[in-house]
């Protein structure tokens, strides 16, 4: 018999029922160092009294209108992000797969507004961009996409790294834009090098294509930057936000150029709780946080530390673990044993990691983890792995 859940999931037997900081308690009592942080979402932890403020002050305000009126936290929230990014504006979703769907919709709409049938978006292997029909025909891996067809058309997939195959690609007059990670997540924390997408910038800024980055995993302070592009100085023309912004709460956003939304006007674009005062009081006070530069200096300062420790990790442990990969609070340890062992083993010493692709596990500590945390961190790990090799 079917569970009353639908079993699209592959759940680990953890039910946590309470949290602070960097730690979740099991209902059997039992406190787990988190360091996955709800795949990337809990950026200030769990249970940060600055976000349960907002949250609480907010309930008992007003919980949601609908954008038939203006929302006052949502003007705020886009005043912030404008004014700390590329963007001159931005559209909130409750999701980063909503946040795709928007930026493939408005690189349709900026090319057909002006009069041009340029539609074609490359797309990169390896690439994760949400489960909807829009975000899975973008990344096109046939595990998401067996058995969903047809499948949007509209997407050209170019083997990820391969100069070559992009710069023939780009030079195809039907492309729209460009749609990538800065730092893959869900494909094993693999970051596009900086001279890459300073090169991606240039074959857009020749060819007209809309450059779209999807920051939902590595954007919000993640990789010791507010946004991940922000290192290789260049800036995009769309990007999507999630995960982070929201502390927890669901909240997306598509960031947009003035130009790349010229063809977005009234009635194009919609959503009923996108942006809804609930979720933007939430997303005013993470951004009031993580976009402190003394708050992403400590971000940096801490990933810097983390990263040796992780090395110290891999030179220890040669027969679990391969190398060390990633950027700031966004990193991987490429395994030698099944990435999944490892997770488990890693549930053994009362540890959250997550699974990705490429057998690699992803550590994505809460941005605020304390310098006694990490540290415990690394103890918790070097014993995970130490369980997994026969004495
Ligand atoms: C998680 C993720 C998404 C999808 O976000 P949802 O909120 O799950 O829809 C899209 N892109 C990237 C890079 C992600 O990590």
């Amino acid at each position: 018999m079917i569970d009353p859940v639908l079993p699209t999931y592959n759940r680990a037997p953890l039910s946590f029922v309470s949290g602070e900081g960097s730690w979740l308690v099991e209902k059997d009592g039992r406190r787990f160092l988190d360091l996955g942080a709800g795949i990337a979402v809990n950026a200030l932890g769990h249970a940060h009294p600055g976000l349960t403020k907002a949250l609480t002050d907010q309930a008992g305000a007003l919980w949601h209108t609908s954008n038939l009126y203006h929302i006052p936290q949502q003007e705020t929230l886009a005043e912030k992000l404008v004014e700390a990014t590329f963007a001159d504006t931005c559209f909130f979703t409750n999701s980063g797969t909503e946040a795709c769907e928007l930026a493939v919709k408005m690189a349709r709409k900026y090319w057909s507004s002006q009069g041009s049938d340029r539609h074609v978006i490359l797309a990169f292997t390896g690439s994760f961009h949400g489960r909807s029909a829009a975000g899975i025909a973008a990344a096109g891996s046939e595990k998401m996409t067996a058995g969903f067809g047809p499948l949007l058309p509209g997407f050209r997939h170019l083997p990820f790294g391969d100069h070559d195959a992009l710069r023939a690609a780009m030079a195809e007059p039907d492309v729209a834009a460009v749609i990538l990670e800065p730092v893959q997540g869900e494909g094993g924390i693999v970051p596009v090098p900086d001279q890459c997408l300073k090169g991606l910038r240039d074959a857009c800024d020749e060819t007209g294509a809309l450059m779209i980055l999807d920051e939902v995993q590595c954007g919000m302070g993640r990789t010791g930057r507010l946004f991940a592009h922000e290192w290789a100085g260049v800036t995009p023309d769309m990007m999507m936000v999630a995960k982070g912004i929201g502390g927890g709460f669901p909240l997306g956003a598509l960031l947009a150029t003035e130009n790349a939304a010229r063809g977005m006007t009234a009635g194009t674009h919609g959503s009923t709780y996108g942006g809804n005062p609930l979720a933007c009081a939430v997303g005013n006070a993470v951004m009031d946080t993580v976009a402190d530069e003394d708050f992403l200096a400590e971000v940096r300062r801490k990933a810097g530390t983390f990263r040796q420790a992780l090395e110290g990790l891999v030179a220890s442990h040669p027969e679990v673990f391969e190398a060390v990969r990633g950027s700031g609070l966004m990193l991987g340890l490429k395994c030698r044993v099944p990435a999944g062992d490892v997770v488990q083993a890693a549930y053994g010493q009362e540890t959250c990691i997550v699974p990705a692709a490429d057998n690699v596990v992803r550590l994505l500590p809460p941005l605020n983890i304390t310098d006694d945390d990490l540290r415990e961190a690394a103890v918790r790990l070097d014993r995970a792995a130490a369980s997994l090799v026969p004495a």
